[in-house]
């Protein structure tokens, strides 16, 4: 059985599109990023696993390094959405100039192969499966999705990461992921991979960065 561990979100893209970022704020010093994530990428390395970040595209000009860090260490990296706006809403122009907006910014870094998307609040929309395609997508994970509606090119199966993430995610947390990912990111890394490992019913482990920096 394929298992894969998934990261979402970075930064403070998305309390940036919640309104929840103070507006005297410094940009580009989250924790999550100068912190946690440092933890992370070494204790993956310790566990020889590689993960898929699911990253909100500004992070590219507010963390470049960080981006092409998780690349450089062998991750995946995937677009979740430009500031995590609620995918589901938009109509297809927003939705179209997001997506190109996100794929430039990955290009722009030097970070190739970015054709994996998950939606923030796990809605498509009916245009989605078209744009993302159109944008050079060839897998996404949006709630509840069976593996073969959550193909975006029927030339390009979508991989296993695609089926069902988040049921699936909630199986983790049951399984004893959640318990250690309050206490930090990187610990919550090794306990993901060990509820993975020994359920038979884990395929997909996400592991957010809100959950993990205990920010609610
Ligand atoms: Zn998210």
């Amino acid at each position: 059985m394929q298992i894969a561990l998934t990261f979402d979100n970075l930064g403070e893209a998305a309390d940036l599109e919640r309104g929840l970022w103070p507006g005297d704020a410094p940009l580009g010093r989250h924790p999550s990023v100068t912190v946690a994530l440092p933890r992370l990428l070494d204790e993956l390395d310790g566990l020889g696993l590689r993960a898929t970040f699911c990253v909100e595209a500004l992070n590219c000009e507010l963390y470049p390094d960080a981006v092409r860090g998780i690349a450089a260490r062998g991750h995946e990296v995937a677009m979740h959405a430009w500031r995590h706006e609620a995918w589901g809403d938009l109509d297809p122009a927003r939705e179209d100039d997001l997506l190109g907006r996100g794929r430039a910014a990955f290009a722009a870094l030097g970070v190739d192969g970015v054709v994996g998307f998950r939606p923030p609040g796990g809605a498509l929309t009916a245009a989605s499966p078209r744009l993302l395609a159109r944008h050079g997508f060839t897998w996404c994970s949006p709630l509840g999705a069976r593996r073969e509606r959550a193909a975006v090119s029927p030339a390009r199966p979508a991989p296993t990461i695609a089926t069902s993430a988040v049921r699936v995610r909630r199986r983790a947390w049951r399984a004893g992921a959640a318990a250690a990912c309050s206490a930090s990111m990187a610990s919550s890394a090794a306990a993901a991979a060990a509820a993975a490992t020994n359920s038979r019913r884990v395929k997909v482990v996400s592991v957010t960065a809100r959950q993990c920096t205990g920010s609610a």
